[in-house]
């Protein structure tokens, strides 16, 4: 893809500026309320803190109540069937608030509705959606806001294109302390069983003075996590005209001065690289955890999910790993039931998983996604052979986090506070460096800050301490 034809042009940007200025002007003197519900991975989330960007430019106030807004944004999700019925339902259920509130405006975007069929879907099922857009139309809500305001014609924008980068638009983190900066979009990789390529283009990645400028900002205002976001890290730069391996990103980014840990995800084993490994062990700000998704631990089966690793080269990388970094926080993605999934495929999964040790384990059965290669494969897995699997591999893999869980007892982790816990109004939460959950009391001041935390007791999922100055930290 032609560098120049993947920016969206300042002058485009430009345009979109007006835009929010003439839907401001439309929303003059009215108190306007917007809301969003994002579903799926960071990658949206991401998003959807630019599409906030954007809406509040254009005069909205953003809110989490649905019941005072005048426009409802829906960023829907593609990855699994259940993340699409999801979004589904939930444009459902706000039928009923647009026949209370005639002008009330809704939109749908992201992956769903990048899908053709799934637009078509919305178009003809969802009368009362008013615009929607696909993921490289993002930077242009502006112009349709505008146009669905002025026109009173429902707008739907879809490209389906290879994917844009689109610089310089407004965005409203959701954190005042933990930031997304997404390094590039898209990804080339064609898994089998996967829908993004096809609904977020190709690779492309920003250039590396844009993510370092935006990284600089947020250190700059205080936030203390970064985590960078691409589909495949590790093949950032490959398309840049002076090529940068993303190594070398981190090292520039860990040379941004400031008190800041540094996180990135995905990484894919068939491009991750021992001077990655190198990079890590030897920055202090990059957060010691890997996130390192296997899917399956059979050769035959990562073969037709197209994976171009084995289970030996993801071992290797694993052993790599701990061998420079021996506590470092190893996490995976893993799908159950792939077709053609023998018991004895499924067993070498399980024997990965005892090997590996990992921290967690993300699993997920497989979910059949219109026009990829794996839906049409031979040898769909039956329903109730896919749940039974997944229950199991469940069971290994919590034995194996609450054992890992209770070795904490008794060690000081240094968390990075998110705010109060949910379940326990008089704890605060927050997350080690491992990414691990840590309650403990402490001053509402801590919010938004690190702090020293004695893990006192442990569950499978959550770690229990007191507050403390001690010095070893995990
Ligand atoms: N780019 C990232 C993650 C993409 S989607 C990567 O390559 O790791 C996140 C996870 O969802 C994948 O790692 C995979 O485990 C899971 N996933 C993707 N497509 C799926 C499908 N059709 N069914 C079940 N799980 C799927
Ligand atoms: Fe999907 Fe594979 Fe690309 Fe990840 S690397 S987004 S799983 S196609």
């Amino acid at each position: 893809m032609e560098r120049e034809k993947t920016y969206v042009s300042p002058e485009e940007i430009n345009r979109q500026r007006n835009y929010m200025e003439s839907v401001r002007a439309l929303n003059e003197g009215m108190t306007m309320y917007a809301t969003e519900r994002t579903y799926g991975c960071q990658q949206n989330e991401a998003d959807s803190e630019k599409l906030a960007g954007m809406l509040e430019k254009m005069g909205y106030i953003l809110t989490s109540d649905e019941q005072i807004a005048d426009l409802i944004l829906i960023n829907t999700c593609a990855v699994r069937e259940h993340a699409e019925l999801k979004a589904l339902s939930v444009t459902g259920q706000f039928k009923h608030l647009k026949e209370r509130k005639k002008e009330m405006l809704i939109g749908i975007c992201g992956c769903m509705v990048s899908q053709e069929h799934r637009k078509e879907d919305i178009k003809h099922k969802y009368p009362y959606v008013d615009f929607l857009f696909g993921t490289s139309m993002l930077h242009r809500l502006p112009e349709i806001v505008y146009l669905r305001l002025k026109s009173g014609k429902r707008q739907f924008y879809l490209d389906g294109g290879e994917g844009n980068i689109a610089e310089g638009l407004p965005v409203r983190p959701e954190s005042s302390f933990k930031a997304w900066v997404t390094i590039m979009y898209g990804c080339n990789n064609f898994c089998s069983y996967c829908v993004v390529p096809y609904v977020r283009g190709r690779e492309r990645s920003r250039v590396p003075e844009e993510i370092l400028k935006e990284t600089e900002n947020y250190v700059r205002s205080g936030f203390k996590e970064i985590t960078l976001l691409g589909q495949n890290v590790n093949s950032y730069g490959k398309d840049l005209p002076t090529a940068l391996s993303f190594a070398e990103l981190l090292r520039k980014i860990c040379a941004i001065k400031g008190d800041f840990t540094l996180r990135f995800m995905t990484s894919h084993p068939k491009d991750a690289t021992k001077e990655l490994i190198d990079v890590m062990a030897e920055n202090e700000k990059i957060a010691k955890a890997f996130h390192l998704p296997l899917q399956s631990g059979s050769d035959r089966i990562l073969e037709k999910m197209n994976r171009h690793y084995t289970a030996e080269k993801y071992l290797e990388l694993v052993d790599y790993a701990r061998q420079r970094m021996p506590d470092i926080a190893l996490t995976t993605d893993i799908i159950v039931g792939f077709p053609g999934e023998s018991e004895e495929d499924f067993e070498q999964t399980l024997r990965m998983i005892e090997r590996v040790r990992y921290d967690n384990i993300y699993s997920f059965i497989f979910s059949k996604r219109r026009g990829t290669p794996a839906a049409e494969m031979d040898g769909q897995i039956p329903p109730e052979v896919s749940a039974e699997r997944f229950e199991r591999l469940l069971a290994v893999q919590t034995a194996i986090s609450s054992e890992k869980n209770r070795n904490y007892v008794g060690k000081t982790v240094k968390v990075l506070v998110e705010g109060y816990s949910k379940t326990d109004r008089s704890k605060l939460t927050g997350r080690s460096e491992k990414n691990r959950l840590v309650h403990f009391e402490g001053p509402e001041s801590l919010i938004g800050n690190h702090a020293d935390v004695k893990i006192t007791s442990a569950q499978t999922y959550a770690l229990f301490g007191e507050l403390c100055t001690g010095k070893e930290t995990e």
